[in-house]
């Protein structure tokens, strides 16, 4: 078993205690990282403070030159990082659809480069006799980043590039349940930035806490549960942090009566169990309409049926559940399913240990109050509930308090854009769900989150806006 360093100025670390890293497929440790002190946070911190001025001050291009060394060394050891990436997190290297461990290294890669492909120009919004009025952005500062564990390095690279690219240092902290791959990615690109650009600290929550309340951090990017978002806003407040939150969603997807079945079961069932469900823009709540219920009821347990769940050196489609405290909240929402009179058409018992294995589920005929329904089961696992009037569908999936994504699918694109149009999340689809894509921004409503991510739109959240008025004559 391998122990693994934080990155802090540019030097690795270790701590007087650590914490084991779970392979969720064997349920056996596998290496262990270090569990950051306060003090050591401090110290990342005043690095990332220290190096800030000096980064701040060069130009795009330069910034832009070196987060692009970041991504050829990456891509220069993808098979590696995927492999750790695999151990650690449970997905498979290629898996359903090629969406797996060496997807989640070409997402890094497509990312880092379309960010590093941006500016920030500045904008002339008046120029007479008067005056002329400019709109600068400068780097926001230090930034926090704190990031969950179902697409670890990736969500990091959303976090960090827009940030080094505007001209911000970064101290990050990968979920306890998945540090190794972005410890491993970031100490391979350490030498690329000069030392406290980046600093990575790990621990749980505790540490996730103190960055969110640390004073001398100016801005918070997180990703992850709408419960922790609440918790970081609060203890931002101290300092008035500028936050981007992306958290939680339930996506609901509406399919219309002429959806030809047999083309959209595919993507839906694709979409819906991208990364084992584990996936915040996933299809999460499917309402079919009453005439074509059954068809499609048939048409995704078909499917369902057809794939493999298991260790990731079988080459199955699905691997495990990432961790205990989530498989036990699917089999939580399975078994309140049973209970609620619905119908299993495929799954809905774990599979035998060791390992979170649970195989992929459809669910059928089950009531709109059950937990399943209503909360997000980040899991294989989709209910599929039928409906009669397209107003009470719309009604139901605009009624929870989050709203990531949403879809609706028909033969009639216009007017299922106009349903979608109202859905109330930050991103809806037509005859899709869970496509997001570099330069696109994503983010959420409601109680999915504050501000995006991605593209310009993305890149504009790690600046604040300084306005040079020039006074003429
Ligand atoms: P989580 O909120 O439990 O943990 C996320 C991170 O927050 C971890 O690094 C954790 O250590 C840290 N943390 C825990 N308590 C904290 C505290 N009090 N203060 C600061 N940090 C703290 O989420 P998770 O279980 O890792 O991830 C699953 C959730 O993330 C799901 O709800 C999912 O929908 C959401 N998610 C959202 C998106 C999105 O883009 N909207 C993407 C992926 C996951």
């Amino acid at each position: 078993m391998s122990d693994y360093s934080m990155l802090i100025n540019g030097e690795a670390v270790s701590a007087d205690s650590a914490i084991d890293v779970i392979n969720p497929a064997t349920e056996q440790p596998i290496a262990s990282v270090p569990a950051a002190s306060p003090e050591q946070l401090d110290t990342a911190v005043a690095a990332a403070r220290a190096a800030l001025p000096a980064w701040s001050a060069r130009s795009m291009d330069e910034r832009r030159e070196l987060i692009l060394k970041m991504a050829d060394r990456i891509e220069q050891n993808m098979g590696e990082l995927a492999q750790l990436l695999s151990q650690e997190q449970g997905k498979p290297m290629e898996g359903f659809a090629g969406l797996g461990a060496m997807f989640e290294l070409g997402g890094c890669l497509a990312w880092i480069r379309y960010t590093a492909s941006l500016d920030l120009p500045v904008e002339v919004i008046q120029d007479n006799d008067e005056a002329r009025i400019e709109v600068h952005r400068k780097p926001v500062g230090v930034v926090g980043s704190i990031t969950p564990w179902n697409y670890p390095l990736l969500i990091t690279c959303w976090h960090i590039i827009p940030g080094l690219l505007a001209g911000c240092t970064v101290v990050a902290k990968p979920s306890e349940y998945t540090p190794l791959t972005v410890l491993k990615a970031m100490h391979l690109v350490a030498d690329i930035l000069p030392p406290g650009v980046i600093n990575i600290v790990t621990g749980g929550g505790e540490i996730g806490a103190a960055i969110s309340s640390h004073p001398d951090i100016d801005k918070i990017v997180f990703t992850g549960s709408t419960r922790t978002g609440k918790r970081i806003m609060e203890s931002a407040a101290d300092n008035l942090k500028r936050l981007t939150l992306e958290l939680g969603g339930n996506d609901a997807a509406i399919v219309l009566p002429d959806t030809n079945v047999a083309e959209a079961a595919g993507k839906i069932f694709a979409t819906a169990m991208i990364n084992n469900g584990q996936t915040c823009a996933a299809l999460k709540r499917l309402y079919v309409h009453e005439d074509i219920y059954d068809e499609m009821c048939e048409a995704l347990a078909g499917i369902a049926a057809s794939v493999t769940t298991g260790p990731a050196g079988e080459g199955p489609d699905f691997g495990p559940i990432q961790n205990k405290m989530q498989y036990d909240r699917v089999c939580e929402l399975a078994e309140a399913a049973r209970a609620d009179g619905a119908t299993f058409l495929t799954g809905g018992e774990p599979m035998p240990g060791p390992g979170y294995f649970f195989p992929v589920t459809i669910v059928k005929d089950i009531p709109e109050h059950s937990r399943l329904v209503q909360e997000e089961p980040f899991g294989p696992i989709l209910p599929v509930v039928s409906f009669s009037d397209v107003e009470d569908a719309l009604a139901r999936a605009n009624a929870v308090s989050v709203g990531l994504g949403g879809s609706v699918w028909s033969s009639d694109v216009a007017a299922a854009q106009a349903l979608a149009s109202r859905l109330e999340c930050g991103t809806a689809w037509v005859n899709n769900h869970a496509m997001i894509q570099p330069d696109a921004p994503f983010g959420g409503v409601k109680q999915s989150g504050v501000g995006v991510e991605f593209g310009r739109y993305g890149l504009v959240e790690y600046t604040n806006i300084q306005t040079m008025q020039i006074a003429k004559g």
